[in-house]
């Protein structure tokens, strides 16, 4: 067992450093996570980057790492009670460790929970005991943080799907509470994208297409390979009325809007959806407006729009579910894992900094397999 936690500490804009850190004493409802890997996402990215500046995630020297699962390392015995999990158990940890006391957390919607405390983002290393991020090869479980315990029959790159999974799941399933039969568009063939086709397929989605650009090919592929009934090129073709045609004019029931900085796809969901559809926004677009969005189009079709951006609980465990029964077939979007000594290559990768000849779509970082 390592006396010492090594961890990539990221000090400034594109700067990490490896760092040594003792592994804390735990008390009764404390533990100690092994981390076995971290997934990456675009918010690994942007805090990487430095982009988060003037967001609650400004912060420096911190550990990143959100997207996190390991095998429990020690445990006190409250904390093995409270969680019913022991020393060796395989876990995923969520990002967000609710305070239990806010107005969020009391009317039950943690995943909006003012407390500002969890893992990757939210604590720099100077926050006694410094282990709050999945970069590195231990982790310190607050007696507040919220596991999941997993199988140990999944294997890893499968396993750090968990986190973009339970968003398809909560985005395309959830949220629009998509029903047998219904028509969904998704648009964005990104790895939430993918995985929201997924999403929607096991809630019984009965038609599920996906746009995406010409630069996009490789991964509209994957949807048809995921089961996508139709993709569209929208630099080739006019994504709405494709829509219209694809679904004989009566429109799609749910609109799932996953694409990055691209304003348009909004204005297109609110073509394309039927009346009284569900337009679901989980795009970013860097807070720039969307131009040309007419709103009485939403008002006269009583359209209903609602913005996500996380998954909580009940999503996770679906997605584990999904990954449990059916994960093999989605190892095709497991394209990278990096040693936590590479932690700076991966996110580089993720940022399209550099082209290692293999189409990125999800990338982890393989700490449980590091030298
Ligand atoms: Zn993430
Ligand atoms: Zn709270």
């Amino acid at each position: 067992m390592a006396e010492r936690a090594n961890a990539a500490v990221l000090t400034a804009p594109r700067m990490f450093e490896f760092r040594e850190f003792d592994i804390p004493e735990i008390g009764p409802d404390e533990a100690v996570l092994r981390v076995e890997a971290a997934g990456l996402c675009g918010t690994d990215y942007e805090q990487y980057a430095g982009h988060l500046t003037g967001t609650p995630w400004d912060m420096w020297d911190i550990i990143p790492g959100h997207e996190i699962f390991g095998w429990i390392d020690r445990i006190g015995t409250d904390a093995a009670a409270h969680w019913n999990v022991k020393e060796g158990d395989r876990v995923v940890v969520e990002a967000i460790i609710p305070c239990g006391h806010c107005f969020q957390c009391a009317i039950g919607s943690v995943t909006l929970c003012q407390s500002s405390l969890g893992y990757g983002l939210y604590k720099p290393v100077s926050d006694a005991p410094s282990l709050w991020g999945g970069y590195a090869s231990h982790m310190y479980l607050h007696p507040k943080a919220l596991l999941h315990k997993v199988p140990s029959d999944i294997p890893a790159d499968i396993l750090s799907l968990f986190n973009p999974l339970s968003n398809g799941v909560r985005w395309a399933y959830e949220e629009p509470e998509t029903t047998l039969g219904e028509t969904v568009v998704i648009e964005g063939p990104g790895q939430r994208g993918l995985l929201s086709l997924i999403a929607a397929k096991e809630a019984g989605a009965g038609k599920v297409i996906i746009t995406g650009t010409s630069q996009d090919a490789a991964r509209l592929d994957l949807a048809l390979q995921f089961g996508a009934d139709a993709v569209i090129d929208v630099d080739k073709e006019n994504a709405v009325e494709r829509v219209v045609e694809l679904t004989e004019g009566r429109k799609a029931d749910v609109v799932v809007e996953v694409s990055a900085g691209a304003t348009q796809p909004v204005v297109d969901a609110v073509d394309m959806v039927r009346p009284g559809g569900r337009i679901v926004l989980a795009g970013l677009k860097s807070f720039k407006p969307v131009p040309n969005l007419v709103t009485d189009k939403i008002v006269i079709n009583e359209i209903k729009l609602m913005g996500v951006l996380s998954a909580g609980w009940p999503s996770i465990e679906k997605a584990l579910d999904i990954l449990q029964r059916r994960g093999n077939e989605l190892k095709p979007l497991c394209s990278h894992m990096f040693p936590l000594e590479d932690a700076d290559k991966a996110v580089r990768a993720l940022g399209r900094e550099f082209d290692d000849g293999t189409e990125v779509v999800h990338i982890a970082l393989d700490v449980a397999g590091s030298g």
